[in-house]
């Protein structure tokens, strides 16, 4: 299917914002992180069938590994490659612990400090393109690191590391529609407790078919 897909997208995502957007096979997506300690969650899915969709578990079994980086591929619920990362600068993006959710905060903050999180982000972000809740995937979460001790240990309470200009570029392998969290959390350090801006762009590449 033949989709009307811009060349290019530049767009500074607020703090706590969200944004969704078509990408042709062969462009690049570039985030940034503008001022440091700032987690991204992403999901995508084949703009022909958007009943496939980003599969972290596919991901991680199929690059041998729970922290992608650059050179490993994102694929879909049908094992097939959807982005390739190929620039990191952080180096250490989780793709097992998925997204925050205000269900998610009452269960470990209370019904106090509970807030919108990066479920409800992407609620909004895939609507109109007729997607649900039911529809969002375990995301990629980038810039991101939660470590996995050898006894199974997850420490889930972990700073980003990523620090101001940090960044990563992924090639779509597929035609795509993406949708970002900028994630808006302020009950754990994912954020430094202090959700920031982030910054992408979405380039065709000169050698895209
Ligand atoms: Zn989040």
């Amino acid at each position: 299917m033949v989709h009307d897909i811009p060349d290019s997208l530049t767009e500074v995502i607020p703090a706590r914002g969200r944004t969704a957007f078509p990408m042709a096979k062969g462009q690049t997506l570039r985030i940034e992180d503008l001022e440091g300690q700032q987690a991204v969650d992403l999901i995508c899915y084949n703009l022909d069938n958007l009943d496939e969709g980003f599969w972290a578990a596919h991901s991680a079994k199929l690059n041998g590994t729970i922290y992608l980086s650059t050179g490993h591929v994102l694929y879909s619920t049908l094992a097939n490659p959807m982005m390739t990362i190929i620039e990191d600068t952080v180096g250490v993006n989780d793709v097992i612990c998925g997204s925050c959710s205000y269900a998610l905060d009452v269960v470990r903050y209370g019904t106090e400090k509970a807030k919108p999180g990066c479920m409800e982000n992407f609620e909004a972000a895939i609507a109109p393109w007729g997607l649900r809740r039911k529809d969002i995937p375990m995301c990629f979460n980038i810039f991101l690191r939660y470590p996995v001790e050898e006894t199974g240990v997850v420490s889930i309470d972990h700073p980003a590391p990523s620090t101001a200009g940090d960044y990563m570029v992924l090639r779509a392998e597929m035609d795509l529609l993406v949708a970002i969290s900028n994630c808006p959390q302020e009950n754990n350090p994912c954020t430094g407790f202090n959700p920031t801006p982030l910054g992408i762009s979405v380039q065709s590449t000169a050698d895209m078919s």
